[in-house]
């Protein structure tokens, strides 16, 4: 093991900013009980928790990274890229987050429409109680309510059912484009990570393609350990990464307590033989 890579470094989960359950401030007092060292706070499409996470991070003596997760299309998939030690205050970043959050809401009242036909009322309404920022209605929020009105036992089987393309409650959206997420978070100073990259249902070829086209748009890492990857998909990505001269990051994508079966701080250490994205950022961690 490279002495480099041992560090506790969680640079992805998700605080009520966005789809997750527990403040920015809870979030740091969690990672640092699970033993981070340095984290990020990366809510989908927002900045809004940044202040708040950094201040948090100083008083728990952690190490804090500015994040965010950009939701893009690509190749007609939803695919993640994380922005990690930007400037928050970036206006072009700014306004490219509130463009893409920009059609949530109307996305929302389509998928409750959907939900409606198949005799599940009153869901826009639901989801929104579930909502900690108005701005940001999510298929998580729609999930809490079908497992609070016991239409399913868990999130997990919402999304099954409900929530996912050719079910009823799914509505086709399109997000932002892979080069403007990229180029919005490198012009802020920042270093853009394919997020989660076993997650895409994507032939060989169109994998292919999405890490080319990432690193030509300027690209920089790739999530290897991340609470959504099993062992043998860690061992592809770091394969990947190494292949496309990519930094490695690591993240548990913590949502909540009660939905998310990697806590913060709980992942195994990046693999010796990668570049940690961390030593990319050295000036930028606060
Ligand atoms: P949205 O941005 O509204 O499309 O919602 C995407 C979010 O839904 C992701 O960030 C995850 O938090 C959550 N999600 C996606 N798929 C699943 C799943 N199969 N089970 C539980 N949560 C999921
Ligand atoms: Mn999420
Ligand atoms: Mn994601
Ligand atoms: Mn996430």
């Amino acid at each position: 093991m490279n002495a480099r890579n041992i560090l506790n470094a969680d640079l992805h989960c998700h605080s009520v900013v966005s789809d997750g359950t527990l403040t920015p401030e809870l979030l740091a007092e969690r990672a640092r009980k699970g033993g981070v060292e340095l984290w990020a706070l990366t809510d989908h499409d927002e900045v809004g928790g940044q202040r708040r996470a950094a201040a948090a991070a100083r008083e728990h003596g952690m190490g804090y990274l500015t994040g965010t997760e950009i939701s893009v299309t690509f190749a007609g998939e939803t695919v993640h890229i994380v922005g990690l030690g930007f400037d928050p205050d970036d206006a072009a970043l700014s306004q490219g987050l509130r463009d893409t959050r920009g059609g949530r809401a109307q996305r929302a009242q389509e998928m409750a429409q959907g939900l409606a036909q198949v005799g599940i009322s009153g869901a826009y309404e639901g989801a929104l109680q579930f909502v900690g920022n108005p701005d940001l209605i999510s298929r998580t929020h729609f999930a809490r309510f079908l497992v609070e009105t016991g239409v399913c036992k868990d999130t997990n089987e919402v999304f099954r059912k409900y929530l996912t393309e050719g079910k009823p409650g799914f509505v086709p959206h399109r997000w932002a484009s892979l080069k403007n997420a990229i180029t919005w978070i490198t012009a802020a100073g920042g270093v853009a990570v394919i997020a989660h990259p076993a997650r895409y249902k994507f032939t060989p070829n169109e994998e292919y393609a999405l890490f080319t086209e990432f690193k030509a748009h300027g690209g920089r890492a790739v999530e290897v350990i991340t609470g959504s990857h099993s062992a043998q998909e860690a061992i592809k990505y770091a394969q990947m990464a190494q292949e496309f001269s990519l930094a490695a990051s690591r993240g548990s994508d913590f949502h909540s307590p009660d939905e998310s079966h990697t806590d913060l701080g709980t992942l195994p250490y990046l693999p010796g033989e990668l570049t940690p994205v961390w030593e990319l950022l050295q000036e930028r961690i606060q």
